[in-house]
């Protein structure tokens, strides 16, 4: 095996993140951070191998536990204080309570966890992280080429 079979696919010039803000967004979004265009999942949570529309390897990342961490977070400081705002406030009858709440955290974890995940792969795989390093050496000598 030659060292360009292990290269990565080089994604088509002037189709990378110009920031770690836009490959975050991509990310998000369920895109591939490279080219923007490919879809990131396979399946809810299952990233793609390889992006389908620019071949980058995207199973390098080690998203592990951490989006489902961060989700925790966030939504926890969205809803704590809308449900004490509205317990004190309009104090609802219990089966609203015990009702709205547990539904309402259901319904923004699992809108939140896929876009956190693409974008926490997409900010390792703009940073360089784990076996995305041979990738962003890869952007780091296109790039070089194209300037000097
Ligand atoms: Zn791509």
């Amino acid at each position: 095996m030659t060292t360009a079979e292990l290269r990565p696919a080089a994604p088509a010039k002037g189709t990378l993140p110009a920031s770690a803000a836009q490959a975050l967004w991509r990310g998000f979004r369920g895109r591939c951070p490279a080219c923007g265009e490919g879809h990131m999942f396979r399946a809810f949570l299952k990233v793609a191998d390889r992006c389908p529309h620019c071949g980058e390897e995207l199973y390098h990342h080690r998203a592990d536990d951490f989006p489902a961490y961060l989700v925790i977070v966030i939504v926890g400081h969205i809803l704590v204080p809308i449900v004490l705002t509205v317990e004190t406030e309009i104090a609802p009858a219990i089966w609203i309570s015990m009702t709205l709440w547990p539904s309402l955290a259901l319904v923004m974890t699992l809108g939140l966890l896929q876009p956190v995940k693409g974008a926490v792969v997409a900010i390792q795989w703009y940073g360089g992280m784990h076996g995305f390093e041979a990738a962003k050496k890869a952007r780091a000598l296109a790039v070089a080429a194209d300037v000097g």
